[in-house]
């Protein structure tokens, strides 16, 4: 419209012409009648129309475009060199990207995604394989996803509330649902108050920024979860890495800080990579001789750690030393999606307030409130589930050891078969399918190079057959790759 309006008073006496020649070469260009990629260009009088037409339009319509006066076409020759540009700047893109992915492709590195045709579970469909399939990929840590009651509730409140609210929360996207929810995972965790958000990676990404500004410090694990580090990166404190686990590091961090406003440690309750527990009674310790905030991410930990599922910071004794907690929907509790932070209710509050992810992305779907609400009643109800854990963790890595595997990290439902090489572990997950089991290899930049891995994962829906049949695939796997004897 800009552009016609502009040519109209440089002939009076043509508008129409003007305006319709012009909507007609908007309409032809935009369905493609026109080819933008035309390598026939000419110098003509017409080149800025006429080589784009299929001949069959291309002489009615010059008689038109030539009649157009200068300031005209040079505003068509404005919008042809700018729709040529893309094209090259796009051919150009696509050249870099395809030398991207092919140093995935050689470095072995490349992350395929099977297709399951099934529920998510202990036993699954996957494309392309026949049959029942063991699961021993998912964060799928309490067998809820599927759980009959957690889906009925999810039923449920699709019928009740909708699909979904078409709105950020403090427009019109909360529900009394999403009340509830907030309310019970603040009482799950025992802490004042909760914020919901569309994921933890979402709730990682909107905490710092708002806690934090160029007064105070981070402190930070050097192996935590990227949405951490995303999340730090948006803030503007001074950051400090620590080594991983390294208790003597993190005082060195805290010293160097001293001059601070406030300072926050930030660490994994569970690392995810090896299942290994942060050490937050020592964290602890050193944050109130200092006089720091601790915050934890508890996605690996939430609904199975510490003798009520509440979490690492249950396990170790810190409830009320840990202030801030960041965790996930989409794993133990029932696997479907959202995060949310409890913590001090002058944050939470503030979180509405400013937190970015929170103010400008839409509310959390009523069906996946409604079956992580059943999954939180289910485990305030009981510790049953989380507590069958355990031993079902242990047979898995001692009969692994046996057999001469090195696995990481100490009693955690997450397992790591350490292999080292990419290659390696993608041909053994692969070889393991074959079997009938279903793991996954991550390798860099997953977790550092050389150190890749088949990262097991435990659920509580597992039983200790489907732990041996899976024990027996990876000694055969193992033994053909030549990793034990
Ligand atoms: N934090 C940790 C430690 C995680 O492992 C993950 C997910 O993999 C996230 C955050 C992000 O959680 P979500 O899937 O809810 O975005």
């Amino acid at each position: 419209m800009q552009i016609t309006s502009a040519a109209l008073p440089l002939d009076k006496n043509a508008p129409p012409v003007y305006a319709i020649t012009f909507d007609w070469l908007l309409f032809l260009r935009l369905h493609n009648y026109i080819n933008p990629l035309s390598t026939s260009l000419s110098s003509s009088p017409y080149f800025y129309c006429g080589h784009f037409f299929d001949s069959g339009v291309e002489m009615s319509l010059r008689t038109a475009v030539y009649r157009l006066s200068t300031p005209f076409r040079s505003v068509l020759q404005y919008c042809t060199t700018n729709t040529k540009r893309p094209y090259a700047a796009v051919s150009q893109a696509l050249s870099v990207l395809e030398n991207e992915l092919d140093s995935i492709r050689a470095a072995g590195t490349w992350k395929g995604e099977r297709v399951i045709t099934s529920k998510q579970g202990p036993h699954i469909n996957v494309d392309c394989s026949k049959g029942d399939i063991l699961n021993f990929c998912a964060n799928n840590y309490l067998g809820l996803s599927s759980h009959p009651e957690v889906v009925q509730a999810g039923i449920d409140a699709l019928q009740k509330y909708g699909a979904g609210l078409s709105s950020v929360r403090f427009i019109c996207g909360t529900q009394s649902l999403h009340k509830t929810l907030e309310e019970k995972l603040a009482q799950f965790h025992e802490r004042e108050d909760c914020i919901l958000y569309a994921s933890c990676f979402d709730a990682n990404a909107g905490l710092f920024e708002v806690l934090l500004g160029p007064d105070d410090a981070v402190l930070s694990d050097e192996l935590n979860h990227a949405s951490i580090i995303d999340g730090i990166r948006l803030c503007r404190a001074k950051r400090f890495r620590y080594k991983h686990m390294d208790l003597n590091d993190l005082e060195e961090k805290l010293k160097e800080s001293r001059s601070s406003r406030l300072r926050l440690v930030v660490t994994d309750g569970v690392f995810s990579m090896d299942g290994d527990v942060a050490p937050l009674q020592g964290i602890c310790d050193l944050a109130e001789q200092y006089g720091a905030l601790v915050f934890i991410d508890e996605c690996h930990a939430t609904g199975f750690m510490g003798p009520r599922g509440r979490g690492t910071d249950e396990l170790l004794g810190v409830m009320n030393r840990v202030h801030i907690v960041n965790s996930t929907l989409g794993k133990a509790l029932g696997g479907a999606a959202g995060g949310y932070t409890v913590g001090p209710k002058a944050l939470i509050d503030l979180l509405r307030q400013r937190s970015r992810p929170y103010l400008f992305s839409n509310s959390l779907p009523p069906p996946v409130v409604g079956c992580a609400t059943r999954a939180v009643e289910l485990l305030l109800a009981s510790n049953e589930i989380a507590q069958s854990m355990a031993a079902k963790t242990m047979r898995f890595r001692n009969n692994m050891t046996q057999a001469g595997f090195t696995i990481s990290g100490t009693a955690h439902p997450i397992c790591p078969v350490m292999l080292g090489d990419a290659r390696l572990a993608s041909f053994m997950a692969d070889d393991m399918l074959k079997l009938g089991v279903y793991v996954i290899g991550f390798s860099y930049p997953v977790v550092p190079k050389g150190k890749a891995r088949i990262r097991v994962q435990i659920s509580a829906a597992h039983t200790d057959d489907d732990i041996d049949r899976t024990v027996d695939a990876f000694i055969q796997t193992g033994r053909k790759h030549g990793v034990i004897s």
